[in-house]
Order: structure tokens, then C-alpha cells, then sequence
């Protein structure tokens, strides 16, 4: 069971959590019920990007527009989620990925401190939009992670599926689980004959 991210609900009657096991997914799952009636943007207010940048160990969005995210959001979500339903994404959509991600690589300096044992890459001026779209392109570039590649088959948040069996079906299982076994259990007694 995932905590709860302190994000700003605004009023939905429904909680964040970071459970999609990778940035990039977690930052697109951050709609709720995606294209529905119940669909919520966490990204809403402004402040709600802060939370989640540190809460992922990301950029804080200085000189991110928000709008940008949002739009970049939903790309994410969409090639991600062609890739669960094994369609093929967008190349126009994956360009965008690399070109974001391109530019988070040109923003790096490589450093390598006095007495330090390995040099690092140190981004000198980093913005969410590109830090989120280097996980995104890492993703995309990892066979092996993208075999684990999944959604919840409720409210269709992407996570990277880690269990054993790769048999995870659920966000959460004390979400979306309950809400789908509550749901079984009430189509259950409602087609068992009249008393
Ligand atoms: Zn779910």
C-alpha cells in the first residue's frame, strides 16, 4: 500500500501516490481517471509541480511553463499507454521525448571534484520538462523495464510491474483493488435470483 503525496486535491475526492516505480510514469500518471467523468489534473494548482518534483527527487519547476507540462504530461501518457495496449507510439511524440531529453544531456556538465572517486554529471541549470522527458527516453530505451510495462486495470495508472509473477493488476490494491472487488461482489448479488 502507497502513501499518499501531500498534493492539493482542490476539492476531488481522491488521493496521488507514487507508485508507477519510474519518474516519467509517475509524472503522467499525474491525471486521475484519464478521459472519463471522474478525471482530475494534479497538476492544479501551480504549487502541486513543486511537491511532486521534490517528492520524485526531480528539478523543481523554476523556469518550467505549466502549461508545458501539462501538454508534455500527456504525450507521455499516450506513448506509454500505446506501448501496455501494444500499439505503436507516435514518432512524432517519441521525437519529442528525445529532443527534451537531448536537451536535459546538453544542459550536463561532467565534474569530477578533488578526491572525488567517480566524475558525475551535474545538470547546470535544469527544468522538470527536460529531467522528466531524460527518464521518459531512458525508459523507452530499456527493453528489459518496458517488458514490465503496465497500467491498472481501473484507473489506468502506468507502473513498471516488479512483482514475481508479473501478475500486478492494480495502482494500489486498497484503491482501484477494492473499488474492483466491491464492484465484482455488487454484480455478483444483483444477478443471483430474487429471494
Ligand atoms: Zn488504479
Amino acid at each position: 500500500m502507497a502513501e499518499a503525496l501531500p498534493l492539493d486535491p482542490r476539492g476531488y475526492r481522491g488521493t496521488y501516490k507514487l507508485i508507477g516505480g519510474a519518474p516519467a510514469l509517475d509524472f503522467a500518471n499525474l491525471v486521475s481517471y484519464r478521459g472519463t467523468d471522474r478525471g482530475h489534473d494534479w497538476l492544479a494548482p501551480d504549487a502541486n509541480a513543486v511537491t511532486w518534483a521534490h517528492a520524485a527527487g526531480l528539478a523543481a519547476p523554476a523556469g518550467d511553463d505549466i502549461a508545458e507540462l501539462r501538454e508534455f504530461r500527456e504525450v507521455l501518457a499516450q506513448v506509454f499507454l500505446d506501448l501496455v495496449d501494444r500499439t505503436t507510439p507516435s514518432s512524432a511524440d517519441v521525437s519529442r521525448i528525445g529532443e527534451l531529453a537531448a536537451s536535459a544531456w546538453g544542459d550536463r556538465k561532467l565534474v569530477l571534484e578533488a578526491g572525488a572517486t567517480a566524475a558525475t554529471w551535474t545538470a547546470t541549470s535544469p527544468t522538470l520538462l527536460a529531467e522528466v522527458a531524460l527518464d521518459a527516453a531512458s525508459l523507452l530505451t530499456d527493453a528489459a523495464a518496458l517488458t514490465r510495462l503496465s497500467a491498472c486495470e481501473e484507473c489506468r495508472w502506468l507502473f513498471l510491474d516488479t512483482s514475481r509473477n508479473r501478475r500486478r493488476q492494480w495502482c494500489d490494491p486498497a484503491d482501484c483493488g477494492n473499488r474492483a472487488r466491491q464492484r465484482r461482489h455488487y454484480e455478483r448479488n444483483r444477478r443471483s435470483p430474487a429471494r
